[in-house]
């Protein structure tokens, strides 16, 4: 192979299926079929090897923000390059991570204002699960060793993170690597556990979360949570109220809340962090996906003084955190991140936001009415749309139909990139999307689940 000649896109393909092992993908499938390949990005949309265009539906896995290869973005990025691509966080400072802190402690919620640097959701929520473990230790309260979690959450795919997750289908072969949590019930009011129905439930739920303190008084470290949205367990959208409900039980039984806000920051809910709807303030808040706009693996645990001041002493304490990861702050992330963060305020991204996810609201309304639909969910400019069997039973199709797949390839055809949670379908756009593309987005997941379901 020449240097110069650039490769086909059959040598490509060959290549990929020869070395490449993707993530959550049965490869056995993925060989045998034909698979794009993305070479450039233009705003929302995705383009491959033959220049046929793709609207990111899922925001390259919810990361993305402003678009794709957005100019001030890379304009950041290449400044920064040229003057330190990296340097380390063990026993040096950098200026750009030192900067990001400062601003971001601006808009995370009040009080939390000291930044863990990590790469990536996972490493934050272990750094997040250790952090409330070895406070509690500091605190003289060892046998506070214990989590609680919910049924369907996701924290990511390192064992720590699967601990506190509730997937079955993720989670349950890695069961003898994992340490055991104290599990609560889901708050998926369409397939509520307790048998209620959301208007007249009383949040239940959150009963039972009060029975599980109650019989574990005093060995409970931390209670783990996705803020307002379970993103990877189907999109499953907490009552109002039920965030507000479970800060005040966490302060009643001295346990750390740690909000895991690695899908719900940086603006997909309609405020910057979803706890701000609730005015909730957790004391330990993981930060990923959206915090470097989608360009590259940054990701912080936030907590305040409380816990920060718990691991001061003399080093002979050893109360030292003893946790990093090598690429901690890198000076290039961050620098996007910065820029991104003014891009917020420039194209006064959050109002912006409002009208479009009043308008997702209105058209998701007739999504109800197919006949397939069991239920509706949506949160800012996230939505989830659950396919069933049968309506009236709410009978889901069997897993093994892969139904949301079949409309993720319709889609496909259509020229919109999706990328389903089991038979709920999702919408998660870059926050950028433009009016007509929301709608081209929503017109052609509806046309695809017309096709696979009726
Ligand atoms: C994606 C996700 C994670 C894991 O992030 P990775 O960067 O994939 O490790 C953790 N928590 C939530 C809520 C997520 O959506």
């Amino acid at each position: 192979m020449s240097e110069t000649s650039p490769i086909t896109t059959e040598q490509l393909r060959q290549w990929d299926k020869r070395h490449v092992w993707h993530p959550f993908t049965q490869m056995q499938e993925w060989e045998r079929d034909e698979q794009i390949i993305i070479v450039k990005g233009e705003g929302c949309w995705l383009i491959d090897t033959d220049g046929k265009r793709y609207l990111d539906g899922v925001a390259s896995m919810w990361t993305n923000v402003h678009g794709h290869c957005r100019r001030e973005l890379n304009d950041a990025l290449k400044e920064q390059v040229d003057r330190l691509e990296h340097s380390t966080l063990l026993g040096l400072a950098s200026e750009q991570s030192i900067i990001l802190a400062a601003r971001l402690a601006e808009i995370t919620p009040p009080g939390l204002d000291r930044f863990f640097y990590s790469d990536n959701g996972s490493t934050a929520m272990e750094v997040a699960v250790k952090m409330a473990y070895q406070y509690q230790v500091h605190k003289g309260r060892p046998e506070r060793s214990r989590f609680i979690t919910f049924r369907n959450a996701y924290h990511g795919d390192t064992l720590g993170a699967v601990s506190v997750g509730g997937i079955g289908i993720y989670h349950t072969t890695f069961k003898p690597l994992m340490f055991e949590t104290l599990q609560a019930p889901s708050p998926y009011c369409y397939r509520c556990e307790l048998g209620c129905s959301r208007d007249s439930c009383n949040m239940e739920c959150v009963k039972a979360l009060e029975e599980l303190m109650e019989h574990n008084l005093g060995q409970v470290a931390g209670l783990v949570i996705e803020p307002l949205v379970q993103g990877a367990g189907g999109m499953i959208v907490q009552p109002a109220g039920f965030l507000k409900s479970i800060r005040d039980l966490c302060d009643r039984y001295g346990i750390l809340m740690i909000a895991d806000e690695v899908a719900t920051g940086f603006g997909r809910t309609g405020e910057m962090f979803a706890c701000n709807h609730e005015f909730v303030v957790p004391d330990i808040m993981a930060i990923s996906k959206g915090i470097a706009a989608g360009y590259l693996p940054l990701a912080a645990t936030v907590t305040g003084d409380n816990v920060y001041s718990a691991f001061l002493g003399p080093y002979s304490e050893l109360k030292t955190f003893f946790h990093g990861h090598t690429f901690t702050g890198n000076p290039l992330a961050c620098a996007v991140a910065l820029r991104s963060l003014q891009l917020f305020k420039q194209d006064n991204l959050l109002a912006e936001l409002q009208p479009k996810i009043a308008w997702l609201k209105t058209r998701l309304d007739y999504f109800m009415s197919m006949s397939h639909v069991g239920d509706v969910r949506q949160c800012g400019l996230a939505a989830g749309i659950e396919l069933v069997e049968d309506k009236e039973t709410g009978t889901p199709y069997p897993w093994e139909d892969r139904v949301g797949i079949r409309v993720c390839l319709e889609a496909r055809k259509r020229g919109v990139f999706s990328r389903p949670l089991g038979n709920t379908i999702v919408i998660f756009p870059p926050l950028a999307i433009s009016n007509s593309e929301l709608e081209m987005l929503l017109n052609v997941l509806q046309e695809s689940i017309r096709v696979v379901t009726e």
